[in-house]
């Protein structure tokens, strides 16, 4: 693992956990500072507009939700950029591309995890095209590892090439991947029952799953965007 500082960046609050729970986990026990961003809010996609009655307490239990999941998996408190959810393809991606760029010269991260570009979800394969170009090998720039994670209910529906991992991060059930699951509980309804592929169950049967690729018991997979050793 290796990494003293980490970065997740993610659509939507709960994205994070489903991508990469048991990897930060995992990177946090092991002492490395994990940061986590969210891209859009989470919750306006539910309301007419994002100013909707409504959509601000929405939003507001959604980001307390994250914080809890983040202190569950060892990271730092989560930073929110508000873009508008499901509807990230209605701002300009330069826009979004420099939001992220500003944190990540702030978070000096050496690891990042973000999006399968091949997600459905819209959000999903912005924000893995936007954290691919603020994280672009420049002279200078510290980003050494970045890796796209897989998001049940969008990575497996999407209608292109299918997400090939080639990275295995082995949890073991006891340890990081029931700290995965806990985290998953912090958000609550948002977890819906089996056999829906965002329940417990699936997240369950995708680790075996990934583990059982590897060798491993039960695993989270990457696709390897870049990898550098200088
Ligand atoms: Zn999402």
């Amino acid at each position: 693992m290796q990494a003293r500082a980490v970065l997740a960046v993610a659509a939507h609050p709960d994205d994070e956990v489903l991508m990469a729970g048991a990897t930060l986990a995992r990177h946090a026990a092991e002492g490395a500072r994990v940061d986590i961003l969210f891209v859009a809010d989470g919750g306006s996609a539910r309301f007419a507009a994002p100013d909707a009655p409504g959509a601000a307490e929405a939003i507001a239990a959604r980001e307390e939700a994250a914080r809890a999941a983040a202190r569950i998996l060892g990271a730092r408190p989560p930073r929110f950029l508000r873009f508008p959810d499901n509807r990230l393809d209605s701002a300009a991606l330069l826009d979004i591309v420099k939001a992220i760029e500003a944190v990540v010269a702030e978070s000096e991260p050496e690891t990042v995890y973000t999006h399968f570009e091949g997600d459905l979800n819209i959000d999903h394969a912005i924000v893995g095209r936007a954290v691919r170009t603020a994280c672009r090998p420049t002279p200078g720039r510290g980003v050494r590892r970045l890796y796209a994670g897989e998001t049940l209910s969008a990575s497996e529906w999407g209608g292109g090439p299918r997400f090939r991992p080639t990275r295995f991060v082995g949890c073991d059930a006891a340890g990081a991947l029931a700290t995965k699951i806990a985290a998953l509980r912090a958000y609550g309804d948002e977890i819906p029952p089996a056999p829906h592929p965002r329940s417990l169950e699936a997240v369950e049967a995708l680790a075996r799953s990934r583990g059982a690729e590897a060798g491993l018991d039960h695993a989270e997979a990457f696709e390897i965007i870049r990898e550098i050793d200088a």
